[in-house]
């Protein structure tokens, strides 16, 4: 098992969609272990495969709740169903998340309230779970990166305009930049 680099933005795999994963391989159960290993490094509570460079329809996540349960878990080919939105204003406090792909910066963000997955685990077994609030959340960030989508990509003026500033200053939005947790510290 190794921790991977993980991609930030700009870098191409995270802005293109990616493919269905085909075989349920010993390759496809050692991607994952790494990923997970990579997204308790890091630390994060989901990692999509494109963020260490593998364009496949594939994520992980990892989180605890106030009750103290943990979900954690493997997707393969997801399909996500997910409530209508709320409208309203949004809160900075429960509404922000962060992207390991953008480290150290995190935004705003309206998301829907419940989601049920269906997707494969590592082995090529169908499940299905239903998730509320931050659970739901982190299904419906991990499924944005498979179709290329950053929640940066999301965020609502003038938030957006913030992220905008905040690649910029970092210097990210260029081909092949990466950081590897464990190693590098890019939010101090
Ligand atoms: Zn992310």
């Amino acid at each position: 098992m190794a921790v991977l680099p993980i991609r930030i933005t700009g870098d191409p795999v995270l802005h293109a969609p990616a493919r269905p994963v085909t075989a349920f391989d010993d390759e496809i159960r050692a991607l994952v272990a790494d990923m997970f290993e990579t997204m308790t490094a890091a630390p994060g509570v989901g990692l999509a495969a494109p963020q260490v460079g593998v364009p496949l329809r594939l994520f992980v996540y990892g989180w605890t709740d106030e009750n103290g349960q943990e979900h954690r878990g493997v997707a393969a080919n997801p399909v996500l169903w997910l409530s209508p939105m709320s409208i309203g204003e949004l809160n900075e406090d429960e509404e922000s998340e962060g992207c390991l792909s953008l480290p150290g910066e995190r935004f705003p963000l309206r998301r829907s309230n419940s989601a049920i997955l269906q997707a494969f685990d590592a082995d090529g077994t169908p499940f299905e779970v239903h998730a509320d609030g931050w659970l739901a959340r982190i299904f419906q960030h991990e499924y944005d990166h498979l179709d290329g989508i950053l929640y940066a990509d999301r965020l609502a003026h003038p938030h957006g305009k913030a992220a905008v500033k905040a690649v910029r200053k970092n210097g990210w939005g260029t081909p092949g930049a990466s950081w590897l947790p464990g190693v590098d510290h890019p939010e101090d």
